[in-house]
């Protein structure tokens, strides 16, 4: 499990990187999130279920 972002909605507002338990970090906020540590995922979820924008997909 990873997440995949569709950058085109994006709006970087870093709720998916604040509410990620992983450590390392999975995300970076740039100008859009960026996936950087996607062996870290444990596949909770918490990215996709709080995204404002329903831009994330983990799988
Ligand atoms: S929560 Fe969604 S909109 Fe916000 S930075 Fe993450 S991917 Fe982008
Ligand atoms: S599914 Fe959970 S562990 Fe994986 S990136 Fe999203 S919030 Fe982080």
């Amino acid at each position: 499990m990873r997440p995949y972002v569709n950058e085109a909605d994006c709006i970087a507002c870093g709720l998916c990187k604040d509410v990620c338990p992983a450590d390392p970090k999975v995300f970076e906020i740039e100008d859009k999130a960026k996936v950087v540590n996607p062996d870290a995922c444990t596949g909770c979820m918490e990215c996709q279920n709080n995204c404002p924008v329903s831009c994330i997909e983990v799988k």
